[in-house]
């Protein structure tokens, strides 16, 4: 085993008997290839010459998830079952509540370990504790999310990316390592195992009782979809990333962020590759500081820096943030300076209200926001750019900071493919409680909190083309 490998595994419980198979409880990640959990579980699994299973815990609601989000991550499992089934590697889904399901798949099939994969989320955090509590052998966790894990970067939350960024330069090179495949498994697994086919009724049946949002994501699912998509964005896209990016109707964004919520593809996969590009023109990674809008066309290698800089600082910083600050979704996880500010400026004057179904139907006064909204509703993801300014209105525009909150939670995990992710809840934060940023000039109902307004958007693109495609 690597030490990369060995340090992005964390002993939740110790071993204890012998154990008759390995189990991975798969997650947040879910992939066959580029997988430190499933790779990890095999090596214990070979070690000990024992079979290895996959099990995946479907829960029958989660948060404000949508149907959409179920189905397009049941498509994707499908393919991991299939993809797992030719490494001789069986696929076990259980259905329902986790501490119980899992306990009883434990009970029943006396492993040697038992390897999850990491999430900071409250919730997994919760189950797996619970479940090392009253653990009858070894159990692990494996951060395959991150590139450099979230314990290894950092003890701490970090105050910004500024923080965080020379830490992550520190430990990148040790982690920027090629994975190896899975191996075809030699030990077979004793008994039957439910396939996702067979449990095809139930899991319909789940699909049915979850409120639908009629988006339509005009992206497939699944892992090799994911590699598709990320080659196609580093052949068209890539090299204009930088100017375009910031573009809400250039759509210059890679688009990937579903397929890493998901786990289909890893964030390590797409800095491997980009790094690749790098190192072929004699260059390499340097984690910019985002860089200005560029007015003349900048070169692929900046390209390939500013989107590492979002893809792994910017993304690294919200696992750091929700791993260390339980508050994710709550004002109280905010900077004392920024609770402050949000409190001496709770009275202030609205100049618009709306309620919930008025911001969900896109019915304010303002066609930026308005656009924002229906590209979301649409299509299942708003652009970058537009999420920052569409977060900071809904503040501007509710009575109070906590309905705001609380509304663009909502809207965003229910409407956005990519939601229920760190990144969604610290960019929440970000946009209204000043999260990861420093207090700017003070203004009516922001106090100190960065505002963005229409103007700002006509300075920097042309609004109303994006206006016009999503009226
Ligand atoms: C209010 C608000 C809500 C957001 N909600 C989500 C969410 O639910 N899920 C989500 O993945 N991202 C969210 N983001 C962050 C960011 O907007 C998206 O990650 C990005 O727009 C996704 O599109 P892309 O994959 O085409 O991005 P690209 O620009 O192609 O970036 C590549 C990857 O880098 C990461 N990244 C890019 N920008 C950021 C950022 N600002 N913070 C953290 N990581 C970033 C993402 O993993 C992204 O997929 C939110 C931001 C804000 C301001």
């Amino acid at each position: 085993m690597s030490d990369a490998l060995k340090l992005r595994i964390r002993q939740l419980a110790k071993p204890q008997k012998e154990g008759k198979c390995v189990l991975y409880v798969m997650s947040r990640d879910q992939r066959v290839n580029d997988n430190h959990a499933l790779l990890a579980a095999q090596k214990h699994a070979l070690a000990k010459k024992i079979p290895l299973a996959v099990v995946f815990c479907l829960y029958e609601k989660v948060g404000y998830r949508a149907r959409e989000h179920f189905a397009f991550m049941l498509d994707g499992l499908r393919e991991v079952e299939a993809d797992l089934a030719e490494l001789n590697i069986p696929f076990m889904l259980l259905i329902g509540e986790g501490y119980e399901r899992l306990s009883g798949v434990i009970h029943h099939t006396a492993p040697d370990a038992v390897y999850f994969d990491f999430s900071p989320l409250i919730s997994p955090q919760t189950l797996q504790k619970k479940l090392a509590q009253s653990a009858l052998c070894a159990m692990y966790v494996v951060d395959t999310h991150n590139i450099v894990p979230v314990w290894q970067v950092s003890d701490k939350q970090e105050v910004a990316a500024y923080t965080l960024r020379p830490k992550l330069h520190r430990s990148l090179e040790a982690y920027l390592e090629e994975p190896e495949p899975i191996q075809k498994h030699p030990y077979n697994w004793p008994g039957p195992i439910i396939s996702l086919a067979r449990l095809q009724d139930k899991t319909e049946k789940i699909l049915e009782s979850i409120n639908p949002n009629g988006t339509k994501p005009n992206i497939e699912s699944g892992e090799k979809a994911a590699r598709d998509a990320l080659y196609a964005f580093i052949k068209t896209k890539l090299e204009r990333y930088i100017e375009d990016r910031n573009n809400p109707s250039a759509s210059g964004q890679s688009d990937l962020s579903a397929y890493l919520h998901f786990g289909q593809i890893s964030s390590l996969r797409f800095a491997l590759e980009l790094r690749g590009l790098l190192l072929k023109q004699g260059d390499d990674l340097h984690l910019l500081e985002s860089p200005k809008m560029p007015q003349a066309t900048r070169g692929l290698n900046d390209s390939i820096n500013g989107l590492l800089e979002e893809m792994i600082v910017r993304k690294e910083l919200s696992d750091n943030f929700c791993y260390y600050n339980n508050n994710y979704k709550d004002l109280d996880g905010a900077a004392e300076w920024a609770k402050k500010t949000i409190d001496e400026h709770r009275a202030d004057v609205r100049e618009f209200l709306y309620d919930f179904s008025e911001f969900e139907l896109a019915k304010t006064h303002d066609p930026a926001w308005n656009a924002a909204q229906r590209q979301l509703t649409a299509t299942g993801k708003m652009h970058g750019y537009m999420r920052m300014y569409w977060a900071k209105k809904v503040l501007e525009w509710t009575a109070k900071p906590e309905e705001a909150l609380g509304i663009l939670v909502k809207l965003n995990d229910h409407y956005s493919l990519d939601g229920g992710d760190p990144n969604g809840y610290v960019g929440i934060l970000w946009s209204i409680a000043g999260v990861h940023d420093k207090p700017w000039t003070e203004r009516k109902v922001f106090g100190k909190i960065r505002y963005m307004n229409y103007e700002g958007l006509k300075r920097k693109f042309d609004i109303q083309v994006y206006e016009k495609q999503w009226s």
